[in-house]
C-alpha cells in the first residue's frame, strides 16, 4: 500500500472487468472481476440473494443483479467472495458470473461502475496487482498471457512450463550464482587485507559458465518463439500442380483448427493448420503468374511480398509433366534469401523415381497430394524448419522481453571477460556484474519499477 504526501496511506482504486472472452453469441456465462477494498461493498449493493445465504470468504451465493430502483432483476448470477489475502490479487476479489453475451455482461458490468469508488480496470491490472503484492512472480504472470493466446499445443505446453515456475526457477538459480560472485568481490574491495586472497580465474569460469548457460536459453527462447508463433509458408506452382489438393490434405490432419482467414487481397489466401502442434500460416499466392498484363502484375507485386515475408517458400511442381520452364521461372522469383522446399507432387502418376524432374534444382520432398503417399516426409522437412524437430525438447522457452534481458546480461559478463584480460582492480569486475544482475532480477521481476512494470502489463489482455 503507498501513502499519500501527508503520510496517510492510500487505499487502492477498485478495480472490475469482464475476465472472460468477449465474443457476440458465445459463451453461457462470463465473469466479471473486482479486485479492492470496495469490492465487497460494490457487489453487495447491487445484489440480492433469497433465503439466508451467508456472505463468507470462498462460498458461492445464488442470486440477482438487480437495478438501481431495486426491483428490475438485470440478471441471475452467481456470487463468488475470495477475501483478501486468499485471494488471485491478494486483496479482496469478487466474482460475478453472470450469463453470456454482449448486452447482458454489459448490462451487469454498467451497474458495477456505476458505484462509487470502482473503476474499469486497465489491461493486466490485477496480474500486475498480483505480482505487486508478491502473490505471482512475474514470469509466471506473463505465462498465463501466453497460455491465454496459445494457437497450439506446444505453445500452451510451453506457457505452462512457464506457469509452473521453470523459468523463474532457472533465472533466480542464475541470479544467485552472480550474487555469490559479487559478494566475494565486494569483501575484497573492502577487506582485501583482512581476506584470503580471490582466485581470479575460478571466478571468471564461473561468470563464464553463467554466460553460457543465459545463451543456451536466449538460443531457447528463440526455437520457443518460432513454436508459438509457427511459421508462414508460402505456398507456390503452376495452375494444377495440386496447390488445393496439397493444402486440403494438410488442413485434415488436424481436425477443427482449420481457419480460413481472408486474405489481405484476392490474390493472396491464407490458411492456418497444426502439424504436430506448431501452427503454420499458409499463403496460397495464386496471383504468381509469369504475365505481362498491368493488372495481373499487381497481384504479382502482392505475391512478391508475401514471398519475401515468408519463412519457408514450399514450390510445388508436376512429377508427372516434368520440371517446366514456368518452374524455373517461378523457382527464379523466390528471394534469395528465403529458405526454400522443392516438393515433386502427383508422385501416383510417375513410374520410376528418376522420371519427372530431370533438370531441376534438388528435390526434397516427393510426395502425391491424391493419395497421401510421401505427406509424413512433406510435415516433418516443415518443422524442422521451426526448430521443433531438433533432438532437444524445448522444456522452457524464454519470451523476448525475457530473452533480450538475458542476452544483456550476457553481454555484461562477455564484458567481465575483457576487464580481467586488462588485470583491472576488483571493483571495476563489480559494475558489469552488478549490471547483469540487474538485467535478470527484471526477468525476475525482482529488480523493477512501476513505469516498467506497467509497461508490460499493458500488453496483457482486460481482465486479465
Ligand atoms: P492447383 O491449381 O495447384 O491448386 O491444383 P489442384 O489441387 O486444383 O489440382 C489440379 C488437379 O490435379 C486436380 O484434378 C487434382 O485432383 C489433381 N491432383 C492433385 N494432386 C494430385 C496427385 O497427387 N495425384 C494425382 N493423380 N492427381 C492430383
Amino acid at each position: 500500500m503507498s501513502s499519500s504526501a501527508s503520510g496517510v496511506p492510500v487505499l487502492p482504486d477498485t478495480i472490475a472487468a469482464v475476465a472472460t472472452a468477449v465474443a457476440p453469441g458465445q459463451g453461457g456465462i462470463a465473469v466479471i472481476r473486482l479486485s479492492g477494498p470496495m469490492a465487497q461493498r460494490v457487489v453487495r449493493t447491487i445484489t440480492v440473494f433469497p433465503g439466508s445465504q451467508e456472505w463468507l470468504s470462498h462460498r458461492v451465493l445464488y442470486g440477482h443483479v438487480v437495478a438501481a430502483d431495486g426491483h428490475e432483476r438485470l440478471d441471475e448470477v452467481l456470487v463468488l467472495v475470495m477475501l483478501a489475502p486468499r485471494s488471485f490479487t491478494a486483496e479482496d476479489v469478487v466474482e460475478i458470473h453472470c450469463h453470456g453475451g454482449v448486452i447482458a455482461v454489459q448490462r451487469v458490468m454498467a451497474r458495477v461502475l456505476e458505484q462509487p469508488g470502482v473503476r474499469r480496470a486497465l489491461p493486466g491490472e490485477f496480474s500486475q496487482r498480483a505480482v505487486l503484492n508478491g502473490r505471482l512472480d512475474l514470469t509466471r504472470a506473463e505465462a498465463i498471457t501466453d497460455l491465454v493466446s496459445a494457437r497450439s499445443q506446444r505453445a500452451a505446453q510451453l506457457a505452462m512450463a512457464g506457469l509452473d515456475g521453470g523459468i523463474q526457477r532457472r533465472v533466480v538459480a542464475l541470479r544467485e550464482r552472480l550474487l555469490d560472485q559479487l559478494s566475494e568481490l565486494e569483501a575484497r574491495v573492502d577487506f582485501e587485507d583482512d581476506l584470503p586472497p580471490l582466485d581470479g580465474r575460478a571466478l571468471l569460469e564461473e561468470l563464464q559458465e553463467v554466460r553460457a548457460t543465459l545463451l543456451e536459453l536466449v538460443a531457447d527462447g528463440a526455437r520457443g518463439a518460432a513454436l508459438r508463433t509457427g511459421l508462414r509458408v508460402a505456398l507456390v506452382g503452376r495452375p494444377n500442380v495440386g496447390k488445393s489438393s496439397l493444402l486440403n490434405r494438410l488442413s485434415r490432419r488436424e481436425r477443427a483448427i482449420v481457419a480460413d482467414l481472408p486474405g489481405t487481397t484476392r490474390d493472396l489466401l491464407e490458411s492456418e493448420i497444426v502439424l504436430e502442434g506448431v501452427p503454420i500460416t499458409l499463403l496460397d499466392t495464386a496471383g504468381i503468374r509469369a504475365t505481362t498484363d498491368e493488372v495481373e502484375q499487381l497481384g504479382i507485386a502482392r505475391s512478391h511480398d508475401a514471398l519475401a515475408s515468408a519463412d519457408l517458400v514450399l514450390l510445388l511442381f508436376d512429377l508427372a509433366a516434368g520440371w517446366t520452364v514456368e518452374d524455373q521461372a517461378l523457382y527464379e522469383q523466390i528471394p534469395g534469401a528465403v529458405p526454400r522446399l522443392l516438393v515433386g507432387n502427383k508422385l501416383d502418376l510417375t513410374n520410376s523415381a528418376a522420371e519427372g524432374a530431370p533438370s531441376s534444382p534438388a528435390l526434397d520432398v516427393r510426395l502425391s497430394a491424391q493419395t497421401g503417399d510421401g505427406e509424413p516426409a512433406l510435415v516433418q522437412a516443415l518443422l524442422a524448419q521451426c526448430g521443433s524437430l531438433s533432438e532437444q525438447p524445448l522444456l522452457i522457452a524464454l519470451n523476448q522481453r525475457q530473452s533480450d534481458l538475458a542476452a544483456r546480461a550476457a553481454e555484461a559478463l562477455q564484458r567481465s571477460e575483457e576487464v580481467a584480460a586488462q588485470g583491472l582492480p576488483w571493483d571495476f569486475w563489480t559494475i558489469d556484474l552488478r549490471q547483469a544482475i540487474q538485467s535478470l532480477g527484471e526477468i525476475t521481476g525482482e529488480e523493477l519499477t512501476e513505469a516498467v512494470l506497467d509497461r508490460i502489463f499493458s500488453r496483457f489482455c482486460i481482465g486479465k
